[in-house]
């Protein structure tokens, strides 16, 4: 029967650098917010939260409590530019709306001090 030879410290720590040697480090650039992907509005969650792309085509009958002046970029879940196109929401992490969108969930900006 072959016996298996042990490793001692300086073995484990040479094998032990030499795996981690091996394995690709992938390094990211942090995205700005613009880069994120657009959430799509058949996307689950999106769906669920009845989000729109242009706030003005908003379900009147379901929403009847939806105003002109509710848009995403009055959010404050959203964490963007105003100015800008899409920006990134923290009710859709990893995405961003549409500046000029709305979902179910949206909460007034408070007015900054
Ligand atoms: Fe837009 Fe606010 Fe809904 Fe996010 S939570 S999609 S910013 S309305």
């Amino acid at each position: 029967m072959k016996k298996t030879p042990k490793l001692n410290r300086r073995g484990f720590v040479k094998v032990s650098t030499g795996v981690l040697a091996s394995i690709p480090v992938f390094v990211t650039n942090s995205s700005s917010a613009q880069d994120l992907p657009v959430i799509a509005v058949d996307d689950p969650l999106a769906e669920a939260l009845a989000y729109v792309e242009d706030s003005t085509t908003v379900n009147k009958e379901r929403f009847p409590n939806h105003t002109e002046e509710q848009l995403c970029s009055s959010c404050s879940f959203y964490t963007g530019e105003a100015d800008a196109e899409f920006g990134p929401c923290s009710i859709f992490p990893g995405k961003s709306v549409a500046t000029s969108g709305w979902c179910s969930v949206w909460a007034i900006k408070p007015a900054e001090s």
